[in-house]
């Protein structure tokens, strides 16, 4: 409608899809669990940042999204806030905590997966989402054993991931989330053989990208790899 189309205009947010849903104007007017929301209280998130008013709400449907939002405005929480209500969700509906990977996270380098799986488990405090690093520098045997024990999310590069799946029978249909964090630099060369050889070995999952900047060329890709892809930017393009 106009309302939200003045909503959007205020907030610098642009959106290409089919539909995507009103902007959220606080967290708790998110379907989440409770726990969540005291989590992000606890973490001191008092108003959601722009990006996350727009992402959440779409990812908490089930949407795909490529979203750009400038460095620093709280994207790792607008892709751990759907995957933490949604691994909360399941378990519960199973009656049991996830004994099989829920949700992926892929980023480019070591430090940004550890940071991305320190937000989960803060977000994800009091609630059945064990996690798993899989990245280079720590034993490998280590990190296999801890997908074993069961987890419901896995935090990683590309490469670590590609070595351990290569040599291990590791079970991936299960994974119904998929996030591509710094997809620019994921999508181009480089990573983007490795990325696509994780995304075939999962069975449709949604796709999550973010990034600060989404080149021309990276948005086509990511239109191969996901036909119905919504577009998110926050921000002026390109600026
Ligand atoms: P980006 O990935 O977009 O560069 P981050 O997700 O790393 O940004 O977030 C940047 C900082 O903002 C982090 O310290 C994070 O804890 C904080 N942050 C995220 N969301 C909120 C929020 N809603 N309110 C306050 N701080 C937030
Ligand atoms: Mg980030």
């Amino acid at each position: 409608t106009d309302q939200t189309a003045l909503l959007r205009l205020k907030l610098e947010i642009s959106v290409k899809g089919p539909f995507i849903p009103v902007p959220i104007l606080s967290f708790a007017s998110c379907n989440v669990p409770q726990k969540l929301l005291q989590n992000i209280e606890a973490a001191g998130y008092e108003m959601p940042t722009p990006v996350q008013m727009q992402a959440i709400p779409a990812a908490l449907i089930g949407q795909s999204l490529l979203v750009s939002a400038e460095t620093g405005s709280g994207k790792t929480a607008s892709y751990l806030v759907p995957i933490v209500s949604y691994c909360a969700k399941f378990s519960h509906q199973q009656f049991s905590n996830p004994k099989k990977p829920l949700a992926m996270v892929l980023t480019p380098t070591r430090e940004l997966c550890i940071q991305v799986e320190e937000q989960a488990k803060l977000l994800g405090r009091g609630l059945p989402i064990k996690t798993a690093l899989v990245v280079g520098g720590d034993a490998m045997a280590r990190q296999l054993h801890r997908i074993q024990e069961g987890v419901a999310l896995i935090v990683g590069t590309p490469g670590r991931l590609i070595d351990l799946l290569t040599k291990h029978d590791i079970e991936l249909d299960s994974i119904s989330i998929l996030v591509l964090d710094e997809v620019d630099c994921m999508l181009q060369r480089g990573f983007h053989e490795q990325v696509l050889q994780i995304f075939r070995a999962l069975s449709h999952p949604q796709v999550l990208m973010y990034s600060a900047t989404i080149p021309k060329e990276v948005e086509k890709i990511a239109r191969l790899m996901v036909k119905d892809i919504n577009i998110v930017s926050v921000g002026r393009p390109n600026k």
